[in-house]
């Protein structure tokens, strides 16, 4: 087990976890896959991966994520999902833990539990150092925060005065705020501020985009020129937590991504009802086992799917652009 860290250490983590826990003990998360991808050389830290011996066939976010940690040593320790989010992952952390990092995991209960999410959650803030009393006045704290994400997101399918790629960027922040929750804040109320300003749009097919984040570097420009309004991010507005809560381990229970894919699916039909979806992208990453949902999403869905994968984080190929072209001129039509 890791010491605990000190107040104002910067912990990583591998995918979302309970950050009201982190803020609590006064540390400053960092969502690895977030500073991965948004490195100017990501594509060049997979490759580094490779070059020290890491499989070609091993997910791009993996490899991305351990390359950014070994130019990161002022991130001492990591917590790491190792149930809920890939065996990758696991791999990963043992990995990490034989290089001297501290390791700091964490595990969503497969089925979901809420007393034995919530011994997870009481375990992560005793190795952080905090209590219980102070993760719930976070929670309370954050709430504010979370409501504007929600108000955000509305303004994307509701009026369009949201674009689909500024959607993404403030919800897929959510899972860290960038470190600074209050920041973070300022920064999206002062948006929020903009965007109301701006007239409705209504123009083009409306999509939703399902599947965990996409590694392509340019999807929403292309989507945009098309043109499509992406009116839905399944994962990304899983990330903000949008759902009213008693408390905090009811939040991390209704959050669906790391469990099975029946509340993904739900949540998704939910989706393209209200916010009238002509049809779904749906993002798989090469060599992920979420690929094999892609059959479920198919069977279970009642709009038409185009599916999509990516490798690294590079623009779209020809063939994946030409693919989406053809998909949205059927829909238009
Ligand atoms: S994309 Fe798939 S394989 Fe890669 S880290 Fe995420 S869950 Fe694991």
């Amino acid at each position: 087990m890791a010491t605990i860290p000190k107040p104002g250490t910067r912990v990583g983590f591998t995918t979302t976890i309970p950050v009201e826990v982190l803020l609590a003990a006064g540390l400053t998360p960092v969502d690895l896959n977030n500073i991965f991808i948004t490195a100017a050389d990501a594509y060049e830290r997979v490759s580094g991966a490779e070059e020290e011996g890491w499989p070609r066939t091993v997910c791009a976010w993996i490899k991305g994520i351990y390359t950014t940690l070994q130019l990161h040593p002022d991130i001492p320790t990591v917590i790491v999902v190792t149930q809920g989010d890939c065996s990758n992952t696991h791999a990963l952390m043992e990995l990490l833990e034989a290089e001297g990092r501290a390791i700091i995991p964490f595990q969503f209960p497969y089925p979901r539990q809420r007393g034995q999410l919530q011994g997870q959650i009481e375990a992560l803030t005793a190795a952080c150092g905090t209590h219980e009393a102070a993760v719930h006045h976070v929670w309370q704290e954050l709430q504010p925060l979370r409501a504007k994400l929600a108000e955000l997101d509305r303004l994307t399918w509701e009026t369009g005065q949201v674009r689909g790629q500024e959607n993404f960027r403030f919800l897929i922040a959510s899972s860290d705020f960038h470190g600074d929750p209050a920041a973070f804040g300022e920064e999206l109320r002062d948006f929020l501020a903009a965007a109301r300003r701006r007239p409705p749009q209504r123009q083009g097919v409306r999509l939703g985009l399902v599947g965990i984040p996409p590694i392509f570097t340019d999807l929403f420009d292309y989507l945009e020129e098309l043109p499509v309004q992406v009116v839905f991010q399944e994962i990304p507005r899983q990330f903000s937590m949008p759902y009213p809560c008693r408390d905090l381990t009811e939040q991390y229970l209704r959050y669906t991504y790391p469990y099975d894919i029946f509340a993904r699916l739900a949540d998704i039909r939910a989706a393209v009802s209200q916010r009238r979806l002509d049809g779904l992208i749906h993002y798989t990453q090469s060599f992920c086992f979420r690929q094999i949902q892609d059959r479920l999403l198919r069977q279970n869905l009642n709009l038409p799917i185009l599916t999509i994968e990516g490798d690294r984080p590079t623009p779209l190929d020809h063939r994946t652009r030409l693919r989406l072209e053809a998909f949205v001129d059927v829909l238009r039509r």
